[in-house]
């Protein structure tokens, strides 16, 4: 199975309670932090870890952390990033409903290494059930003095605080969150100036995943160079995955960065294979962003090495055959998924959550979602497939945040790897209108 940082405890009855929590070890990484540590040696140890951020761009943690900008006079903040909205990720909510308190701790150790006395949990709108878990949380840690002046009779002082979003997806940008959090709309700013430095009411400001911070305590607790020996190569550290889709045994699942994605796959601990003994037909490893991939791309690389779950490997190819580890949204597809109605699903929800604050992704979602409706729905032409190609080829890398490139890179990918896919809906308009959605390969199969 691996080694265990985040959820090794989480099967202990009510470790959801401050009592519990401290009895298994809790808040211990705070008392070393605050009372025998400088704040820049915290810095070093996350450095050393190699933990990237886990919200899916994988940026070194501790040298995003180093962007602060520490000369300025303004007060600091550090806010978690917990507008876990990708399709097919759900790691994040787990692990703040199971373990709130193991966030409160890296939360507390980040904020003395950054200087920062104020910190936010953002949670999505739709995660409103989790405001009672993580306040009573956090009021439990103001109990006990882990919170508020003078942590622990030291003289750093800290205030958290959660804040529900209105239900956007793009409020997990991390600047249309900081915009959300100032009670503004929620459109992502022109970057630069970057949040380390013109951040929450313009000041310097860290945003880290909930993933991410959830580990800063490990990392305090045996040092950045234990954190580093788990893992593979430049990946290091374990990796939640929330597996989806045609699997027998979906769920969330702490694996050490490295295994194959073979494994992953078909292992009984994990996924436990594809559900009804059918074929794998593709997997879309890291939420709904990022390549679609078919069999024989997810399990081996084009050079013919084992795919293994690290940001290295699955991106290991460019896009023409690889794809992305990215938020851990682990989607699996049986051989009688319909791509192109998956995709144009995914369309649907780009064009929904678009801003609107740049052209290529606003109209560019939209025509891809129409285009792609008629395909599915059999009124589509050949000229069809390729307008998308050079729609998402337009919007790719000419927007003001990363939302444009996730609406282009499913359909680039879905076309490039399965385009008969789409020449099938073309050509046989009358099977595709009369068929039940999943059902067109069986179809085939039958004549
Ligand atoms: Fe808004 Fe889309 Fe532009 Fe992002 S890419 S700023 S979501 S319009």
């Amino acid at each position: 199975m691996g080694r265990k940082i985040l959820l090794e405890n989480s099967d202990i009855p009510n470790i959801k309670s401050f009592d519990v929590f401290r009895a298994h070890g809790g808040y211990f990484s705070v008392e070393k932090a605050l009372k025998t540590m400088a704040p820049d040696e915290i810095i070093e140890e996350v450095k050393k870890s190699g933990l990237r951020g886990r919200g899916g761009a994988g940026f070194p943690t501790g040298l995003k952390w180093t962007f602060l900008d520490r000369k300025s006079n303004k007060p600091r903040y550090l806010v978690c990033n917990g507008d876990e909205s990708e399709p097919g990720t759900f790691k994040d909510r787990y692990l703040m409903e199971k373990l709130p308190h193991l966030l409160i701790e890296g939360m507390i150790c980040s904020s003395f290494a950054l200087g920062v006395n104020t910190a936010y949990i953002y949670i999505r709108g739709e995660f409103k059930y989790l405001l009672g878990i993580l306040n009573q949380a956090i009021n439990e840690a103001y109990k006990n003095g882990f919170l508020g002046k003078n942590i622990l009779g030291t003289n750093f002082s800290l205030d958290m605080y959660v804040h529900p979003g209105a239900g956007a997806y793009i409020c997990g940008e991390e600047t249309a969150l900081l915009e959300s959090l100032e009670g503004k709309r929620g459109n992502p700013r022109i970057k630069p100036p970057f949040p380390a430095v013109v951040g929450l009411y313009d000041c310097p400001t860290v945003v880290n995943n909930v993933e991410t911070l959830a580990n800063v305590g490990y990392i305090v607790n045996f040092g950045g160079d234990a954190y580093a020996s788990i893992g593979l190569g430049k990946s290091t550290g374990t990796k939640l995955i929330s597996a989806c889709g045609n699997i027998n045994n979906p769920g969330v699942y702490e694996i050490e960065l490295g295994m194959s994605v073979e494994d992953f796959i078909y292992k009984e601990e994990f996924c436990g294979g594809i559900k009804d003994k059918l074929e794998l037909k593709a997997v879309v490893p890291g939420g709904s962003s990022v390549p679609i991939v078919p069999k024989e791309l997810i399990l081996f690389t084009a050079s013919g090495e084992k795919r293994l779950m690290t940001y290295e490997s699955l991106a290991e190819g460019g896009f023409e055959s690889g794809t992305m580890l990215g938020s851990g949204g682990f989607i699996v597809y049986d051989e009688n998924a319909c791509i192109v109605r998956n995709t144009w699903n995914f369309s649907r929800f780009y064009h929904h959550e678009s801003c609107g604050q740049c052209s290529p992704c606003r109209e560019g979602t939209g025509w891809m979602e129409k285009i792609l409706w008629r395909i599915e729905h059999g009124h589509g032409n050949m000229k069809d497939i390729d307008l998308l190609v050079s729609i998402a080829d337009k919007i790719e890398g000419n927007t003001i945040c990363p939302l444009g490139d996730a609406a282009a890179w499913p359909v680039a990918s879905a076309i490039r790897h399965f385009r008969e896919d789409f020449i099938f809906h073309v050509q046989y308009p009358e099977i595709v209108k009369n068929i039940k959605h999943g059902a067109l390969y069986k179809y085939e199969n039958q004549d």
